[in-house]
This record gives C-alpha cells, structure tokens and sequence, in this order.
C-alpha cells in the first residue's frame, strides 16, 4: 500500500525539518525577503485518486477524500503541514467545507476563480473524511500536501504576451514602457528567437525546452484538399487530431510523452504550478500544458485574466509557485482593422495607412502593458518579487502591413513573426542588454538552473544564466519550424546565416549580420554555404523523421469532457 511512504517522507522531513529551522530563517532574513517559511509541495495525490470522489451533476459538484488511506506521524503534525485543496468553479458559487459530517467553512465565492482551502494536518484524525460542496459545476484540482521549504528556491513567473513583436518592447518601438521598465531590472536579451511562428509548437518549446521537431506539438501532415475552408472541429485521427484549414485536413500531433515539461520538473522540486491562458489552441487535446496542478483558460481577455492571476499569486505567494501568465491581446489586433484597409494588398497601402495599421496594434500593447504591469507592482508591493525569477516574452511575432500580408502570423519565418521580446529580472539578476542571440528553448534550462533543478544534458547546454550573470556569450545555432497555414517552411539559424526552406521548395539565404531584416537573398552569391545549410537542415529533418517513426503511434481520444470544453470555447458547432 502506497501510504507507507508517507512515513518515509515524515522520517526525512523531521531531519529536514531541523535543518530548515536554522538554514531557512537564516537564508530568509539574510535576502530581507518575507520571512515566513516558504511552502514546499511534498505530495501530490495524482497517483492515489482512489481516496478522491468527485460527483458532478448539473447544478452541484462535490468532492470527498478520505484520510484513512492516509497515516502520519505526530511529527508531521509539527512541521504545519497543511493539505490544499482548489479548485476551479464554472460561475459565482457557495462552498461548503466539511470535515467528517461537519461544516468547517462555507463562502461565496466568485466564478472562475480558483478556491484554495488549506487544511491543517494537525487539526484531522485519520477518521476524518473531508467533503467539499458547491452549488454549481466546479473542476476538483489535485489535492497536496504543503510543508514548510527546507531549502527556499525562487519563485517562478513566465509572462508571455502572444504575438508581440521584438520591437515594440525594448526595440524602435516602445509601446510598452512600463513593461519595458520592470525589463530593465534584469537582462534583456536583443536577439531572441521563437522556435516556430504560431502558438502550439511554440509555446510547447517554452514549456519544455525542446524544439518542435522533437516535441512534436503542432506537427502537421497534410491530408489533402478538404470540401470546406475551414473546419476546425477537432476529430480524432491515426496520431493526432484533425483540422481543416483553408481548405485542406491536417492532422496534428501531440506533445511526445517522452518529452518531460517544465511543469513537471519543477512539480517534482516541490514547486505549485498553475497556467493561465487564452489561446484555445492550448486547450487542444495535445499535452502542451502537462505537469501543471492549475491550467485554466480564462474567459475574455487580460481584462479578465489579470485579476485572476493576482489572485492565485495572492493565495499562493508564500508557497514556492511557478506560473505561466499568457495574454492573447496584442495577438487579436486584427479585429480592429477597418474593412476599407482589408481590401488594400499590402504592397499598395500608403504610409498613412500602414501607420493606422501599426497604431492598432501598439493599442492592443498598451493595454497589455497595464496588465503587466499592475501584476507586478502588487507582487512587488507584497514583497514576492524579491524571490521571484520573473521572464517576460512572446511566442511569436507578428506581420504588421509586410511581407506582402495586412497581418498575421503562422504562415512563415521572416524576422518580425519569429524575433521576440526576451527579458529575466529577479534576484541575483543584475540590470544588462545582451546581444548574444538566442532561442526560446533556452528559457527551461535557464529556470531549471534558477530552480536548482538538475536538468538533462541536452537542455543544460542551452542555460543562459552565465550569459544574464555577465560571462561572454556565442550566438546560438537553432531552428524554427512548423507553420499553421500552407507550405511548410522552417528557417535555420547558422553563424551569420539564415537559411530558410521556404515553400514550393524554394531554398533562400540570408546574412543575416549585413541584413539584419534579412529582406535580401543571396543564395546565388554563396552557392557554397547554401549547399551546406540545405544538406545539414535535410539531415536534421531525417533524424527528426526516424526519431518520430521510433515513437510509438499513440492517437489522441477526445473524451466527452475535451468535446464540451472546445465546445464552450465555441470551436465545436460549426466556424
Ligand atoms: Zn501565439
């Protein structure tokens, strides 16, 4: 029986215990950071759901644990080790908490928002059933059991602002300055890189810190011409999921399981992990948020999102947390483009008309900009930023009257849809710029390494702390890969060289030191080192290919709960 290694936990919590009574106050005066004790996860209850029962019918749901699979020590008791439980409910609702038949709280709380309620170990016998009630659907997140932190880590906060382009933050644009003032703290990066143009692949990298070819999160294989434009109910296919996009079916993969997340890793450090976000293509049955105890698509916009997350942040800020904040703003700018500029190509627009269309988008920035930074005045004013790593960033950039497109992104690799906006500030984190180019898969190892977290091989050689603590840096070599819509396209970083297999087979390259907005191809001119990017980015397609075929073919099944939650998102039901 799996309640054995809670005795094993209390004995090394004990020793621990000790030592965390001298270490940890010391090292939480000696940072002047608010002193009391960091809250560590010490167990999740993931693999015990046996003692979990949820019911949910239409108007009520309820949840229960018994504690009798549960044994503890008296010393447990001594360390304020204190069960969480959350969850997430579907509007405004009451609550109603019992402990073995009797009512221990009861409130009203907002819809939406999670619920947090920690209960004392010292305070439950292992007769003691717990029972939460609402008057309305809730989702029950997995309960653990919180103890105080025997070696206190930064906390972690990943803002990512979908679809901002590098330069209206920090670059010639400075549509948010006061994000660009909190960035100013730390280190910012001036050639940062997605790893793919659109959401899916992208964000997957950011959350794992490996490539999409590896990850495979939004890899497509096309299935030909489809009778209707778009379709994007997803239905089930051989090894993924199927859409239809501008009249043609695809199917798209999901996260390899082999792939560890950042969720994950820092989960099993004892760290609490909640994403919050809105893109529904991140509610896609394909794992890109796997590991995290909180992900939660918030409905409308920052608006709604900010206070949410200020909440969690507020609930949770002396317990060692780590959150994806994600705002989808900027990325829906295009709403906002009048039909008069839509009928214009874009080569024909006049410059008062791309100056409309640019000022459209720093609006979407601006507002952005206030959420930002109103999340981390609060934060800074209840003392957490003192331990907190905070990253700031974007997915992908975005196409602003270029290109030969109004907007958009996803459809290929040019400079302002694949160069982001990268910042870390926190504590150790001295104020600098820092040119060496770099790509998003750099973020994980970087955090891990924040986290004293032992990372993979693979993923430490990508670490950028020696880099943002003052050591001289190389620009990295990477890809990236996977559009959304038509030709496949992928570009290949390479010393100075951008090569780009663009569609139709169409090979360009770029020097990208000369040509920074690498508009001009000199393929023809250096014959030489096309020839060598094609053959080593064919090469690395091959390995990516055999890597995929030795991968077991795993499908992905939409369960009645994804079909009703893509439904609410209003993907389901025509488009
Ligand atoms: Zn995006």
């Amino acid at each position: 029986m799996e309640a054995i290694s809670i005795f094993r936990y209390a004995d090394r919590v004990v020793t621990r215990f000790l030592v965390a009574v001298v270490v940890g106050s010391v090292l939480f005066l000696a940072r002047g950071v608010d002193a009391s004790p960091q809250l560590a996860v010490a167990r999740r209850f993931a693999d015990h759901c046996t003692v979990c029962s949820t019911a949910t019918s239409k108007n009520r749901s309820a949840t229960a644990v018994s504690l009798r699979a549960f044994s503890w020590r008296p010393q447990v008791k001594a360390q304020n080790a204190v069960l969480r439980f959350s969850f997430v409910a579907g509007g405004d609702a009451t609550i109603t908490i019992r402990q073995s038949g009797n009512v221990i709280s009861a409130k009203e709380i907002d819809g939406g928002v999670t619920f947090e309620t920690e209960v004392s170990i010292a305070k439950l016998s292992r007769a003691d059933v717990l029972s939460f009630e609402t008057n309305r659907d809730a989702r029950w997140l997995d309960p653990v059991i919180l103890v105080p932190a025997t070696d206190p880590r930064p906390n972690i906060l990943i803002i990512c602002v979908d679809t901002l382009r590098a330069d209206r933050l920090g670059g010639s644009n400075n549509a948010m300055p006061k994000t660009r003032k909190w960035m100013q703290r730390g280190a910012r990066f001036t050639r940062a890189y997605a790893n793919a143009p659109w959401t899916l692949p992208s964000i997957t990298t950011i959350l794992t810190g490996v490539v999409p070819g590896i990850h495979n999160a939004g890899r497509r294989t096309d299935l030909g011409p489809a009778p209707k434009q778009y379709d994007l109910r997803p239905t089930p296919g051989k090894a993924g999921y199927r859409l239809t996009l501008i009249g043609r079916t695809y199917e798209f993969r999901r996260l390899s399981p082999a792939v560890p997340t950042l969720a994950e890793m820092l989960g099993e450090a004892g760290y609490y992990t909640a994403a919050l976000h809105q893109n529904g293509y991140l509610d896609f049955p394909i794992d890109s948020l796997r590991g995290f105890d909180l992900a939660y698509h918030y409905p409308g916009m920052g608006e709604s999102g900010t206070p949410r997350a200020l909440d969690w942040l507020a609930k949770n800020r002396n317990t060692r947390f780590a959150m994806f904040l994600h705002y989808i703003d900027v990325h829906q700018w295009p709403v906002e483009i009048p039909q008069e500029l839509r009928a214009i190509p874009e080569p024909k627009l006049t410059a008062e008309q791309r100056a409309k269309l640019g000022s459209l988008y720093d609006k979407q920035c601006a507002i952005t900009d206030d959420y930002i930074d109103r999340v981390l005045s609060e934060l800074d004013q209840a003392g957490a930023l003192a331990n907190t790593i905070v990253v700031i960033t974007s997915d992908h950039g975005e196409a602003i009257a270029e290109y030969g497109r109004l907007d958009g992104h996803g459809a290929g690799v040019q400079e302002n849809i694949l160069r982001v906006p990268l910042g870390f500030f926190g504590p150790g984190i001295k104020p600098s710029t820092i040119d060496t180019r770099v790509s998003l898969r750099s973020i994980v190892p970087t955090l891990l390494d924040y986290a004293r977290v032992p990372a993979r091989a693979e993923l430490t050689q990508r670490n950028m702390r020696p880099v943002i603590e003052g050591r001289p840096g190389r620009d990295r070599d990477f890809v990236s890969e996977f559009v959304l819509y038509g030709d496949d396209q992928a570009a290949m970083y390479s010393g100075r060289w951008k090569y780009v297999d663009g569609e139709e087979g169409k090979e360009f390259l770029y020097d990208v030191h000369a040509d920074p907005a690498a508009l001009n191809d000199v393929g023809a001119a250096n014959r030489e080192v096309l020839d060598r990017l094609h053959r080593a980015f064919r090469k690395q397609q091959i390995q990516e290919l055999e890597r995929l075929k030795a991968q077991r073919d795993e499908g992905i099944t939409l369960t009645p709960e994804t079909v009703e939650s893509l439904r609410s998102l209003g993907y389901l039901g025509g488009s």
